[in-house]
């Protein structure tokens, strides 16, 4: 194998349980959307089901298809944008659906099956939702598919990256009449609006589901959530990363000093070395604006810088100070543990300019997942 990702089933599962501590199962939905963020559905769905999961969640009616295929039989959200034909397709598999526009609920009211739908409001995200001031509105529109409507929700736009948590006061605030709205007009509804930053450090906005998708698989949503966490209670909660991502030397070669290295002959050798091809670049999912950073691998438990542009499918290292124990065939870690030095996968987030969700959820699909 070239490259692969190894994902810790114990680490998913230790996970789940730190959230079924906080807030009891039947109050979570994992969200295992685009590929259980990069990860793999069916192998964290594998890792997961053990567990008794009361939710999942997911963004398309298609990834909802794929865990009933896969045997999941609890409650399934999906959270992300539909079209008019994934109507019949979310009744038949008995998805949930988020509806937050005009045309998906008129879409929805006149379709001839129904799959339960929990209405979305905008309370200040500026993406999906209807207004809070056309919550009687809707509600009116529901009143003979009461049934149907099995929630409402929104969905947070500043709690990862501040720790004051003004704004979100505000959207909550807008999100309590909305749901008076509709509590007052008899709608039976749960309320969700808490993603994983919420869940962690804003007890008052967990109220009857929280849609947890990032620390699942071991993450902080942000720095700035873990050190909010950390004021509020004192100590972190322990949350296990899942994921290692590895590959194998494919090549060395001895490079003399005042030599090029990679396209557009960014780098050049100062000295003699000794470089790895490693056979990952940016198809696989390494992006290639981590060239010219302080990016680096683990191999034998040390660090090597990522020296020139990395290329669609290889990446050049240096290993002159490890030349005398490293070989072809020998594992180079771009994610994860190696002896006493680890890479997380916001570290490589944070030499590629973008954020460890990202990251992660482009891990090519192609590269083989194993559960261990
Ligand atoms: C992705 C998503 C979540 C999960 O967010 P995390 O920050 O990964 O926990 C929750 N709700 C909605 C609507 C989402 O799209």
């Amino acid at each position: 194998m070239l490259t692969w990702i190894e994902l810790k089933a114990d680490h998913v599962k230790h996970n789940v349980q730190v959230f079924s501590a906080l807030a009891g199962k039947e109050k979570l939905a994992f969200v295992l959307k685009s590929n259980a963020y990069g990860h793999g559905l069916k192998e964290i769905y594998e890792a997961l089901k053990s567990e008794n999961p009361a939710w999942l969640a997911v963004n398309y009616v298609d990834e909802g298809v794929m865990l009933r295929t896969l045997g999941f039989k609890g409650r399934l959200l999906v959270v992300g944008p539909f079209v008019p034909e994934d109507i019949s397709q979310a009744f038949k598999n008995k998805l949930e659906m988020l509806v937050g526009h005009k045309e998906g609920l008129s879409a929805w009211l006149k379709g001839e099956v129904k799959p339960e739908i929990h209405i979305e409001f905008d309370t200040g995200m500026g993406r999906q939702g209807f207004r809070p001031a056309e919550a009687d509105d809707i509600a009116a529109r529901l009143e003979s598919d009461k049934k149907l409507v099995r929630g409402v929700c929104m969905h947070f736009a500043n709690v990862e990256d501040v720790t004051e948590f003004e704004y979100a006061n505000v959207q909550m605030a807008r999100f309590d009449t909305v749901y008076k709205v509709f509590t007052g007009r008899g709608f039976k509804v749960i309320a969700h609006a808490a993603s994983s930053a919420a869940a962690l450090i804003l007890e008052g906005s967990r109220f009857d589901l929280m849609r947890v998708g990032i620390s699942t698989y071991g993450f902080w949503p942000s720095q700035a959530t873990k050190i909010s966490y950390k004021h509020l209670h004192g100590a972190l909660i322990d949350l296990k990363p899942v994921l290692s991502w590895r590959t194998q030397i494919t090549s060395t070669s001895n490079v003399p000093a005042g030599e090029y290295i990679g396209y557009g002959c960014t780098y050049k050798t100062r000295h003699a070395m000794r470089i790895a091809v490693l056979p990952v670049g940016y198809f696989e999912g390494y992006p290639r604006i981590a060239s010219g950073s302080e990016a680096y691998v683990l191999i034998h438990g040390e660090r090597c810088p990522i020296v020139g542009r990395i290329c669609m499918n290889m990446m050049m290292v240096d290993i002159t100070d490890i030349s005398g124990k490293s070989n072809v065939g020998d594992t180079a870690t771009m994610i994860g543990g190696d002896g006493k030095e680890y890479i997380a996968a916001s570290d490589v987030a944070g030499w590629s300019e973008t954020i460890h969700y990202e990251l992660v959820t482009r891990l090519h699909p192609s590269i083989e997942r194993k559960l261990i």
